[in-house]
This record gives C-alpha cells, structure tokens and sequence, in this order.
C-alpha cells in the first residue's frame, strides 16, 4: 500500500537525508521547512529520485500554518503514515543574558511545534486506525555543554512528550518515539548556495567510541527502523544515536 511521511526542517541537513531515505524506501513525502529554496531543491532531488513529494514553506510555531500543511497534505496524499518532528533551532548563548524572547523562540519551535504538528497527524491517523510519530530530540536532553539551557530543556521537554504521546494515542495504534542525535555532521546537507565540505580532525573522530562523527544517514537509518513493522512493539523510547558520545567516561588528566 502506498505510504506517506511527513517531516518537518526537512529541506536540508538531517531531515533532507531523513526525508529521502523515506522516498528510496517508496514513501510519498510532505516537507515542511521555512527555507523555500532549499525545499525546492529537495523536491527536484525527490523528482529525480522518481518519487512523489510537496513542499510548503511553513513555519511550526504558526498553528496555522501547521493547519493549512496538514490540510493541503492530506487533500493530496489521502493520508499520513509517518510524522518525523524534526525542525529544530539552537540560540545558545550565556545563560545570565540570553534574552526571553530567545528562550521562548526556541521552546515554541521544538517543543511546542512537536506539539502541533502532531495534534495534527494524531487527529488523521486515528481515522485511519494508525500511524508513527518520531521526534528528534538530542543528545543534549540527557547532557550539557555551558549556555544550552533552551536547547537543552526543549529536548528534554520532547522526550517527556514522547512518553506522555505514546501512552495517550496508544490506543488508536499510533507509537511515538523518540531518536537522540550526537554530533553529526550537516555541512554538506545544505541548499547548494550553503553546503561546506565537512572537515574533522583525529580528535575530533576519536571523541565517538564507534571512532567517527555521525552523518544525517545514521539518523535517517534510526528513523526507517522505528517506523516500521519491525519496530512494532517499541513505543515511548529514546533511541539514542551518537556513535557512543554519552556512554563515554572522561576523567580529566
Ligand atoms: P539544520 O539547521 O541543518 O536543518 C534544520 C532545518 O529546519 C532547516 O532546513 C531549517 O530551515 C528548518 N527550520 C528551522 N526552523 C524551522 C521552523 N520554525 N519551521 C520549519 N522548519 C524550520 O539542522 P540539523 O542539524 O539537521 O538538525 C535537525 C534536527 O536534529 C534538529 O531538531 C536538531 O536539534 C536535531 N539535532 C541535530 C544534531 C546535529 O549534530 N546536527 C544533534 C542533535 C540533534
């Protein structure tokens, strides 16, 4: 049967290798990004690729501009399988003066745009008896680097959500998961006016006990797994990929 998946940021960086791994496996797709240029560059590569895709511009935090997505996607592809809430924003910066609008922007885009987006998808997939909602969170919801405080509580907020989601839409066959990202590697999945050739030292690789950075690949691998049949006993966990970043002791010398 023909399955469609929607991701949110997933005109580039991760949710673009999210995005096209879900076509490769024969998924129609439904972008939701801010950049209209990337986005359009996505949907010439999904072309190419011989799948089906719809890009609109919409921002996460706007419900309606949540609303009028989910509209015109399920006008066009009848239904939605797989949500991945993937669109997220930093604005790190010294606790003492980050200003509250900062704080409140990056809150209302990760967390509360998870939120909407998958009211959203909840409500469709009820009526059609089923469905999978994946957010990505982060590493940093478990751990901290000084000056992350809306970063880190917007994650760690999503992983307090996708236990609460999965245990509220049970019930009418929807599992939600979460996947935790470490350190990947995003240049070379920008617009084309944007993309950097990614360069890392020893030091760099040597920090992963898998002895590498992460690529959106491994993300999108992690996503394909927990939307599908194989992963159909596994609801409110955080799969956490990040070449083993945090299981690694570090006593200073
Ligand atoms: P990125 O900046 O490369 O891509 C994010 C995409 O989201 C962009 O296309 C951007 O235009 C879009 N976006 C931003 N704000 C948006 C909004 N309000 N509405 C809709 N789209 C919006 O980022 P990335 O590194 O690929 O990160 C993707 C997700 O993975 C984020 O949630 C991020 O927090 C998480 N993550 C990334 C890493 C990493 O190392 N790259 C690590 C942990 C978690």
């Amino acid at each position: 049967m023909r399955k469609v998946a929607a991701v949110t940021g997933g005109a580039q960086g991760i949710g673009k290798a999210v995005a096209l791994e879900f076509v490769k496996a024969g998924y129609e797709v439904s972008v939701a990004d801010t950049d209209k240029e990337a986005g359009m560059e996505l949907m010439e590569q999904v072309r190419s690729l011989g799948g089906k895709g719809m890009f609109l511009p919409v921002d996460v935090a706007e419900e309606t501009e949540v609303q009028r997505w989910f509209k015109l996607m399920l006008d066009d592809f009848g239904r939605i399988d797989v949500l991945v809430n993937n669109a997220g924003i930093g604005m790190n910066g010294p606790m003492l003066e980050l200003p509250l609008e900062s704080f409140d922007r990056v809150i209302n885009v990760n967390l509360r745009g998870t939120f909407v987006c998958s009211q959203q998808a909840a409500r469709a997939m009820k009526r059609q008896g089923g469905g999978v909602i994946l957010n990505i969170a982060s590493t940093r919801a478990l751990m901290s680097e000084a000056g992350t405080e809306a970063y880190s509580a917007s994650k760690g907020g999503l992983l307090a959500l996708t236990h609460a989601m999965a245990v509220s839409l049970g019930p009418y066959g929807i599992r939600v998961n979460a996947v935790s990202p470490g350190w990947i590697e995003t240049a070379d999945w920008q617009k084309a006016s944007n993309r950097r050739h990614p360069v890392h030292s020893e030091r760099d690789r040597l920090q992963h006990p898998a002895g590498r950075v992460g690529t959106p690949a491994d993300i999108a691998a992690a996503c394909l797994y927990l939307a599908g049949n194989g992963a159909g006993f596994v609801t409110g966990q955080n799969l956490v990929v990040d070449g083993g970043m945090t299981v690694k002791m570090i006593y200073e010398e």
